[in-house]
């Protein structure tokens, strides 16, 4: 299709498309509107085929035959323009031409005939409602557009009846999915400037509720409420650009394509939380609060199964959550008398850490005599006896004494001996035990060690 060309017809303006006290965007308005005169599409290839299709082709006959007679009248109706009050304006715009219409019965079987088609052989993708419904866009699009007062582009409606009745009498497409595609079309048809308030106060009753709904009150998503009552998805998604029209546009959600968005998220921000994860990393440190958390969010969850007025697909997002908040509650359940049953956790210095052995005692005692150039009683078992008793504890005198004859003859200048002594931080636990940990760093540095 080449670029529809719109024509402006009397003065124009910018105008602030608003709602809720809020400028969503802005809008170029004419006194009169635009006329935009309607371009063909080019049909899209796949397994069927309607130009070998025997189906296909009837149809389209019969398509042509009867818009061919609408446009241009019977003896109990007359044609276009003077088929409808609306139309008949057309006569008063200068730019207005009928010749640039004659194709249009035959066009507009083409666009229902293409779209079929398209539907049938895309249904079953991955990407089917955007691939889908862009081509629907890029077709409703190149039906062009009527100036203010002059009725819709003509034979738009017969365009979405008959694909609206194909589609519906399609017995392929899932259930699902025809119903989004229906709507789709159904979103489409009614007139924007009459139901345009109306749909996104839909969309914001179906968020609301939404809203209302998630377990906030958890404290694991507390955090993220703020951000999620501050937005109202309205688009379908990024503007992103029409496959057909390579224009890059946003697509207003349909109530129903909203709800599979909240599905979604709702799946997506159940998953970020993983309890037993976050319990081992210790970030549950009050279990019973968590427990009254679940708990109470699961009796909302069920109020507002019963008082709430879910649809069939809202209803699939409070399941979700009625089976997460069910099996967390089970979960804390079990865990907590096995957490109670745990000694409550010790606080620790970081010197109560690390373990000294009598080996540490004994090494710390010799470099500190030798730091201050004191002796040390050799063989002298009661006076080592003493002085173990008094720097490891009462009772550990022979521990240390023994521990004193194994070291004593090993050669405190070697860094390895030292090492194999008091382990990689010797010099780190033997500053540690002194009282003048200055006095035996100076002396170690003397010794190059
Ligand atoms: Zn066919
Ligand atoms: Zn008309």
């Amino acid at each position: 299709m080449k670029g529809i060309h719109y024509k402006g017809i009397g003065n124009t303006k910018l105008t602030p498309i608003d709602f809720c006290g809020k400028t969503w965007g802005w809008m170029l308005e004419t006194e009169q509107g635009f006329l935009a005169e309607p371009k063909e599409t080019e049909p899209t290839t796949g397994e069927h085929d309607f130009n070998t299709c025997e189906g296909c082709q009837n149809t389209r006959k019969e398509l042509i035959k009867r818009l061919t007679e609408k446009f241009n009248g019977t003896e109990q109706k007359q044609g276009f323009p003077f088929c409808c009050s609306h139309h008949s304006n057309l006569t008063k715009v200068k730019e207005f031409n009928r010749a640039s219409f004659v194709s249009v019965p035959e066009m507009v079987a083409d666009k229902i005939i293409y779209t079929n088609q398209h539907i049938t052989n895309n249904h079953e993708n991955e990407n089917y409602y955007k691939d889908i419904t862009d081509y629907i866009d890029y077709t409703v699009e190149s039906f062009g557009q009527m100036p203010n007062g002059c009725g819709g582009a003509l034979f738009i409606g017969d365009y979405f009846f008959y694909v609206t009745d194909l589609l519906t009498r399609n017995t392929e497409i899932s259930k699902e999915r025809k119903n989004r595609l229906l709507e789709f079309l159904e979103a489409h048809q009614t007139p924007p400037t009459k139901n345009k308030n109306t749909d996104l106060n839909i969309l914001l009753g179906t968020y609301q509720k939404w809203l209302k709904t998630f377990p906030f009150d958890i404290s694991f998503f507390a955090e993220l409420k703020p951000h999620f009552e501050k937005q109202l998805p309205i688009l379908n998604g990024k503007p992103e650009t029409n496959k057909y029209t390579g224009l890059a546009k946003g697509k207003m959600h349909t109530k129903g394509s909203l709800i599979d968005v909240l599905l979604n998220l709702t799946k997506n921000l159940l998953d970020k939380v993983n309890v037993p994860e976050l319990r081992k990393q210790g970030a549950i440190t009050d279990i019973q609060a968590n427990q009254l958390e679940f708990a109470e969010a699961e009796l909302n969850t069920k109020t507002a199964e019963i008082t709430k007025q879910y649809s069939k697909g809202e209803l699939k997002y409070v399941k979700t959550l009625k089976k997460w908040l069910q099996l967390h509650k089970d979960y804390f359940k079990e865990v907590a008398p096995l957490l109670k049953a745990l000694p409550p956790q010790q606080t620790t210095t970081e010197n109560d850490n690390i373990k000294y052995t009598a080996k540490h005692y004994v090494l710390g005692y010799l470099i500190e005599c030798n730091a201050k150039g004191e002796s040390f009683p050799i063989g002298q078992k009661k006076e080592l006896e003493k002085i173990g008793n008094r720097i490891m504890g009462a009772g550990k005198g022979n521990r240390f004494y023994k521990v004193f004859n194994e070291i004593v003859n090993k050669d405190l200048n070697i860094e390895n001996n030292l090492i194999e002594i008091g382990g990689e931080n010797w010099r780190t636990i033997v500053k540690d035990l002194s009282n003048e940990p200055e006095t035996i760093e100076t002396y170690l540095q003397n010794k190059q060690l």
